[in-house]
């Protein structure tokens, strides 16, 4: 699949001509984009009492919130931290995602990962491929083996998400100076309050339903190697119209 800028729904929003790297700022989800499976999910399933799976109901039938969700299940983690460390060290990064972030980063676009999962757990997995210094926003694992809880500082009331990260309030405060194309790249859930804010929206599986059904832009998009192509065709783009601008 080789997606072009913007397609979806509703036909092009702005022209390509109007996207620059220079202005780009990229907020990324975690699992289940730049991770295959769902970390937290994946840890539960190793650590936790099986009861996780009866909270995990309750969250699917909107009973409860996907914070409440989330706070509950990490409570129910058991094993030591080396337990911990051995999960979280065999959860492997979606194939495209080391060449996306070096891409990003010969072209100077910086990158946020926003998750509603675990800081520590992404932290971990991050720093297992070289990319510790990617900056983190997510829930705080609290206490220690046997006792864990999660701490939820980006929760906001109101989230239309329902999520323990309001990822649109990130979105809102962590935007650098001077970067006012905000470029979001999600698959779930926890995705749908930030996404109506994206310019450019890169979505797979419920995200990608999601935004279809609100008639929002998207980009759709299988691995990071589809989303460098067609960001990499946009910057291309853009030198091309300036050579040819000098030119005149
Ligand atoms: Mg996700
Ligand atoms: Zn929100």
């Amino acid at each position: 699949m080789a997606p072009s800028i913007p397609q979806g729904v509703g036909g092009p929003r702005k022209r390509s001509a109007d996207f620059d790297g220079r202005l780009m700022h990229i907020f990324c989800d975690f699992d289940g984009t730049i991770t295959r499976c769902d970390t937290t999910d994946y840890v539960l399933s190793r650590l936790a009492r099986p009861e996780w799976e009866e909270v995990e109901a309750e969250w699917t039938a909107g009973r409860i919130t996907a914070a409440a969700c989330m706070r509950r299940q990490v409570g129910m983690i058991q094993g030591s931290d080396d337990e911990l460390h051995a999960a979280l060290d065999s959860v492997e990064l979606d194939p495209g995602f080391l060449a996306f972030v070096a891409w990003c980063e010969a072209e100077d676009i910086p990158i946020t990962i926003v998750s509603d999962g675990v800081r520590q757990f992404i932290d971990r997995i991050l720093a297992r491929h070289g990319l510790q210094h990617l900056p983190v926003v997510a829930n705080q694992l609290a206490g220690s083996a046997g006792r864990r809880r999660l701490e939820q500082p980006w929760m906001r009331e109101g989230c239309a998400a329902g999520s323990g990260v309001c990822k649109c309030a990130v979105a809102a405060q962590e935007t650098p100076k001077g970067r006012n194309t905000m470029v979001f790249i999600g698959d779930g859930r926890s995705d749908f309050c930030v996404s109506g804010r994206a310019d450019i929206l890169f979505a797979k599986s419920k995200l990608a339903e999601y935004a279809a059904s609100r008639g929002k832009m998207f980009v759709p998009f299988d691995t990071f190697d589809d989303v460098t192509v067609a960001l990499a065709d946009l910057a291309e783009d853009r030198r091309v119209r300036a050579a040819r601008a000098q030119a005149l």
